[in-house]
């Protein structure tokens, strides 16, 4: 039998506890997650991506068939990569869906064979995003309701506002 893969992908810049959730109604729904952090050199980023992956990992470590990867590779290659067949996102709102719809219709035209798979965020989890993390941490606020514990390590080892 085949095995059954999922990808999900993003930047994870940090990993939040609405990308845990998704990932822990995933985990029993398929034989593996692949979880994909997507790194865009243009881009300056809180967390380094090792950063990003351990910390991910520590975070999911409950999950055997949950693996971490880090790649700076279009999607639709990593999902290839892997084997998967759906690469999952998370939706909070209407904008997420605008958004999400359009990058879904460019994977479709890339790679045909794989699909995007929708999952809703979680209500209490609507208003989480790494950019309101992000915001918050560079103002010096508490971020501990808004991320993994492990999360919150990595971060405690950055000095707020730029580095
Ligand atoms: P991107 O890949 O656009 O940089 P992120 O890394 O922020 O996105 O998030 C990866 C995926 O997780 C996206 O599909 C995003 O919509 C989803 N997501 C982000 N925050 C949440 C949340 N609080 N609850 C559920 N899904 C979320």
């Amino acid at each position: 039998m085949e095995t059954r893969i999922a990808l999900y992908p993003g930047s994870f810049d940090p990993f939040t506890l609405g990308h845990l959730d998704i990932v822990q109604r995933l985990s029993p729904l398929y034989d593996e997650v692949v979880v994909a952090v997507l790194v865009n050199p243009a881009k300056h980023a809180l967390l380094s991506p090792q950063e990003r992956v351990r910390s991910i990992e520590e975070s999911l470590s409950a999950l055997p068939n949950v693996r971490v990867l880090c790649s700076d590779r279009p999607t639709v290659e990593v999902a290839r990569a892997v084997r998967a067949r759906v690469m999952v996102r998370g939706l909070r709102s209407v904008t997420d869906f605008e958004y999400e719809m359009t990058l879904a219709a460019g994977y479709r035209y890339m790679a045909p064979e794989i699909e995007t798979l929708f999952l809703p965020a979680r209500p209490e989890h609507g208003s989480i995003s790494s950019s309101l993390v992000r915001e918050i941490f560079a103002l010096g606020g508490d971020v501990s309701m808004l991320a993994p514990e492990p999360v919150l390590a990595a971060l405690a080892r950055h000095t707020p506002k730029g580095d």
